[in-house]
C-alpha cells in the first residue's frame, strides 16, 4: 500500500501533519492507535500498523466493549506510521479540527495472513492498549448500513468486541475521554495550539458539530489566557487524565513542539 490518497488530500505546508513515508518494520510488535476526530463531524479513527503504513477506519461513534454492539467503520485511506503519535489542530484543509490521540499500543493478528483477511472482510486481531484490550474483529459488510451510501461498497465494516476479560458494558469512549499523549481534552489541544485562522473560519460552522467546537475553542482560548496570565510560564502542563479500565494512568508530556516553518 502507498499513501498517494493520504497526500493528495493534503497540502503539508499548511498542516501539522506529518508528511511520513511507508516504513515497514520487521521483529517489532504491531503499532495501533485510535484518534478522537473533532472535524466535520465527531469520530474516533482507528488505525492498525500493516506493511509499513496504518490501514485506517472512521468509526462515527468510537469502539464499544460490548459485543453486542457493532460500531460501523468505514475504511479510509492508509496513514503513514509517524501519524500514529500525532495529536494537535489541522487549521484548515482536509481533515480541518482537533486530534486528539485516545488510545495506542500494540495489536496483533489472530490470522496468519493479514492481506487475505483483509481481502476476504474478516479480520479477527487481539489489541494490547491502554483503553481497549482483548480480541476484536473488522468484518466488511454489503454496505447496507448507514453512513456507506454511494461510493466503494467495500468500504464498509464493523468494529466488534469479542467476549472476554475485556469485554464489558463500560462506555470506553465516556469513561476515559482524555488523550493517552498529553492527558488532556480537545479544550487543552487548542489551548496549546489555537490556530489563529480559527477566530475568523471555523472548520464546522453549523449543528451539532459546529456547536461543540465553538465550545470546545471557547474553553481551549479561556485555558490559554489563563496559563499566559499566570506566572511563571509553566512549561508542561499538569492536568492528567483519568485512569483507563485497566488502572494504568496515561503518560503525561510536554505540548507538542511547534513546527519551526
Ligand atoms: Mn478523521
Amino acid at each position: 500500500m502507498a499513501l498517494e490518497e493520504y497526500r493528495r488530500k493534503r497540502d503539508f505546508a499548511k498542516s501539522p501533519e506529518p508528511e511520513g513515508t511507508v516504513r515497514p518494520r520487521k521483529g517489532r510488535p504491531l503499532f495501533f492507535c485510535v484518534q478522537k476526530h473533532l472535524a466535520s463531524h465527531l469520530h474516533y479513527d482507528f488505525r492498525l500498523e500493516h506493511n509499513g503504513v496504518l490501514l485506517s477506519w472512521a468509526v462515527p461513534k468510537g469502539p464499544s466493549l460490548d459485543p453486542a454492539i457493532k460500531r460501523l467503520a468505514m475504511h479510509v485511506e492508509d496513514h503513514p506510521l509517524d501519524y500514529g503519535e500525532f495529536e494537535g489542530v489541522i487549521p484548515d484543509g482536509y481533515g480541518a479540527g482537533i486530534v486528539l490521540l485516545w488510545d495506542r499500543g500494540t495489536w496483533t493478528p489472530e490470522v496468519d495472513d493479514v492481506d487475505a483477511a483483509l481481502k476476504k472482510g474478516d479480520l479477527k486481531f487481539t489489541l494490547d492498549g491502554y483503553k481497549l484490550k482483548g480480541s476484536w474483529v473488522l468484518v466488511r459488510t454489503s454496505g447496507r448500513y448507514a453512513g456507506s451510501r454511494g461510493g466503494d461498497p467495500n468500504r464498509t465494516w464493523l468494529l466488534i468486541k469479542h467476549r472476554d476479560d475485556w469485554s464489558g458494558d463500560l462506555d470506553i469512549a465516556e469513561f476515559a475521554p482524555m488523550s493517552v499523549k498529553s492527558g488532556g481534552d480537545f479544550e487543552d489541544i487548542v489551548a496549546s495550539d489555537a490556530p489563529d485562522v480559527w477566530l475568523s473560519n471555523r472548520p464546522a460552522k453549523g449543528g451539532e458539530t459546529g456547536a461543540l467546537l465553538a465550545e470546545v475553542i471557547e474553553r481551549g482560548l479561556k485555558l490559554k489566557a489563563e496559563r499566559q496570565a499566570a506566572a511563571p510560564p509553566r512549561r508542561t502542563r499538569s492536568k492528567t487524565s483519568k485512569s483507563g479500565p485497566a488502572g494504568r494512568k496515561a503518560p503525561s508530556r510536554a505540548p507538542r513542539r511547534k513546527r519551526s516553518s
